[in-house]
């Protein structure tokens, strides 16, 4: 009998204890507005901001609706706007274009090498060319490029780097959260996430004038002394009556769920990293599947996995998909023609047009990604990967016998 795997991917773990109890204190005073605050309250917002900060080491944290608006909102205050170009990866998801259509620019996109980080090369190519100023960064599923090099061409040209870390809050690269490498750096804890407030996140910088036009942009009222990581009130001064107010503010009970979260977040991230050595060793050596080797210098979370299937004619990938889910492995397949769920490829964003890049049209058309939700015990990890060594092992060997 063939196994079969019965858990969720898309379930993650329920909020912690502490969360739940927090949220209930919010929802029991009613004062769920970040700025509707008892005489000497710090609301939660503020307390979060302040732990964000200091977990990131960044000097100003802003606690907003998502990670999309994060993004949108430091390209905003760092005055892009209608017709400029903005650098960012072909190999990301839509939220990233879509905060760069957000403030009317328009992307350009790098290429995605088989490490499935930015290509360099390209990169380095493109901002001579571009003329573009800044560069949104995804780190795309956490793999983390080499972050020194990517500096030094970007501070070469005088790029400002924002970073995606949707999926790297709690990374590293070298000793440098990620997120830190760049002038801001953007988070999300919308549910699939590292952190869960459903919807959410964070922009952090050691940029004083970005913080304030950010904390302005969000909407604060002229509110922003109740913040818990902004800058000082003169910073404000010389920005408030030319910062258009752009709601997306956090609020006290998604902030009251998400502090908890934070004072876990090392040891979950720990968790899901331990979860995919687990499938990474059982993928070792498959044939025709190509693991993605993790450098030395990143300390990356594992909370998704990919793997390479190059060269593999599109019926044969399609073959193999449909003999994990059968088995209850749920890959997605980046090189699928259509978006599905939550993949899609930068050809599908037409209002975005690019130019083909065919090298890296040949590793996305091979990408397959599936989430590690912690839910999912070491033994569930070890027996999805052994239904895909299983499944595309055999489609595997079956493609080279036909050769
Ligand atoms: C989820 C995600 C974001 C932010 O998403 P929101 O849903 O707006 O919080 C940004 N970049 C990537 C790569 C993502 O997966």
């Amino acid at each position: 009998m063939k196994e079969v795997f019965t858990g969720s991917f898309t379930q993650q773990e329920p909020i912690p204890e502490a969360g739940m109890t927090a949220a209930m204190a919010v929802m029991q005073h009613g004062r769920l507005h970040r700025y509707n605050l008892a005489p000497g309250e710090v609301p939660e917002v503020a307390r979060l901001e302040q732990e964000f900060a200091a977990y990131t080491g960044a000097k100003y944290c802003l606690a907003v609706a998502s990670g999309g608006y994060a993004m949108a909102t430091a390209l905003r205050a760092l005055c892009v706007g209608p017709g400029d170009t903005v650098l960012s990866n072909a190999f990301t998801l839509a939220p990233v274009p879509g905060a760069i259509a957000n403030v009317g620019a328009v992307p350009v996109f790098v290429g995605v090498t088989e490490a499935l980080t930015i290509d360099l090369d390209d990169l380095e190519r493109k901002v001579a060319d571009s003329g573009a100023g800044v560069l949104l960064l995804s780190h795309m599923r956490g793999h983390v490029c080499d972050m020194d090099r990517l500096m030094e061409i970007c501070d070469a040209a005088d790029v400002k780097v924002v970073e995606d870390c949707a999926h790297t809050m709690g990374a590293r690269w070298g000793d440098v959260p990620s997120g830190r490498h760049g002038i801001a750096g953007c988070y999300s804890t919308q549910t699939y996430k590292h952190m869960n407030s459903g919807e959410g996140g964070f922009l952090v910088t050691d940029d004083a004038e970005l913080a304030a036009r950010a904390v302005l942009l969000s909407g604060s009222y002229m509110l922003y002394d109740r913040h818990g990581a902004a800058p000082d009130r003169d910073v404000f001064e010389g920005l408030k009556y030319d910062m258009p107010n752009m709601s997306g503010r956090m609020d006290n009970l998604r902030a009251a769920i998400l502090r908890p979260q934070l004072a876990a977040l090392d040891a979950q991230c720990a968790a899901w990293t331990e979860r995919y050595r687990v499938v990474e060793a059982g993928l070792r050596d498959v044939p025709g599947l190509t693991l993605i080797e993790r450098p030395q210098a990143e300390a990356f979370v594992g909370s998704s996995f990919q793997f390479l299937l190059l060269d593999w004619p599109d019926a044969a990938i399609r073959g193999a998909v449909g003999a994990c889910k059968a088995r209850g492995v749920e890959l997605k397949w980046f090189g699928a023609a259509e978006p599905a769920g939550f993949t899609s490829t930068y050809d599908h964003w037409r209002y975005a047009p690019a130019e083909r890049m065919p090298d890296s049209d040949l590793i996305l058309r091979g990408v397959l990604d599936m989430r590690l939700p912690l839910t999912f015990s070491l033994d569930d990890c070890a027996l999805i990967a052994r239904i895909i060594a299983d499944e595309v092992g055999e489609a595997g060997a079956g493609l080279r016998a036909a050769e």
